[in-house]
């Protein structure tokens, strides 16, 4: 029997499922709607159903890794706190829930930024900062080798703190980088400078056509972004950032602001900073959650206030 391993991407409008060889080489995939309103014991039965309805007859599920979106406890996989595209989630702990499940199968959860940033580095990397910018914008840190953690409130949200301007936030404080950079935002400041009001993407399409308000809600966006990366950077030695999340495929409107906000703020070590997209796309976080399980990366076994 040879041995296989799921990764999971939990999002809040579709659970992503990849099986994986024992060398973390994709062999299927599925998704199906996820259970978002319908509390933690739907979501899980929903994800047990995807990955066992993936395991070949002649393999032996050995592990399972979970990305959730929000803030989650690395020791058990609860999710400390949700959004409001979650219902009855929160408080969930999810690896012990989601290994009964599964016949007691080995499971790990992360938050899924940390999953996307495995899910993204090459082989030698270790120092790389991931940023994912879609509905909101979050970070994660892999420094000297390891994932980041942190304590409870988690490392890396890197949309939750600066002060780039007096945009307010989604989490209720001013002038944070998500406040600009998320999809929501974009569309956000775009509707408050021409009364219009327009999707992100529909933003980026105009701005390429030559709105010039929309460019410059792009153009903030990527200042910010640049200026967030290098602060990070500097702070931690951390000079390769992937970004991935919806609001970098308008990265032909992105592209220059952000490198020019690296270029100003150059590292004392003289390093410049690389910042690359992401090559997985949409299946980063479940593979990224997949590598877990391989023992390839060590999450915390106690809490670490
Ligand atoms: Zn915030």
């Amino acid at each position: 029997m040879t041995g296989v391993r799921a990764g999971v991407d939990i999002g809040a409008t579709k659970t992503l499922v990849v099986m994986c060889d024992e060398d973390g080489r994709e062999l299927d995939s599925t998704s199906a709607p996820s259970q978002s309103h319908q509390g933690g014991a739907a979501i899980l039965d929903r994800v047990a159903e995807l990955v066992s309805s993936l395991v070949p007859d002649d393999a032996v599920l050995a592990g399972v890794g979970v990305g959730a979106a929000g803030v989650v406890d690395p020791v058990t996989g609860t999710v400390l706190v949700t959004g409001d595209s979650f219902t009855g989630w929160a408080g969930t702990p999810v690896n012990a829930e989601l290994s009964a499940r599964l016949r007691g199968v080995p499971v790990r959860t992360v938050n899924d930024v940390d999953g996307f940033l495995l899910g993204e580095l090459l082989p030698e990397e270790r120092n790389v900062l991931g940023v994912a910018a879609g509905t909101g914008v979050g970070g994660a840190l892999f420094v000297d080798g390891r994932l980041l953690y942190g304590g409870a409130t988690g490392a890396g949200e890197i949309g939750h703190v600066g002060r780039y301007g007096e945009e307010r936030c989604t989490c209720g404080q001013i002038g944070h980088l998500e406040a600009y950079a998320s999809g929501r935002a974009l569309a956000r400041r775009y509707a408050e400078a021409t009364g219009r009001t327009l999707a992100a993407e529909a933003v980026a399409a105009a701005a390429l056509a030559g709105d010039h308000a929309a460019q410059t809600v792009f153009t903030d966006a990527g200042r910010f972004l640049g200026q967030a990366i290098a602060h990070a950077a500097g702070l931690l030695g951390v000079a390769t950032c992937v970004l991935g999340g919806s609001v970098v495929k308008s990265w032909a409107l992105l592209e220059k602001p952000v490198r020019e906000a690296l270029e100003e703020r150059p590292l004392l070590s003289g390093k410049p900073v690389s910042v690359r997209l992401s090559r997985n796309g949409a299946k980063s976080v479940a593979l990224g959650a997949a590598s877990l399980t391989a023992g390839i990366h060590r999450l915390p076994e106690v809490n670490n206030p």
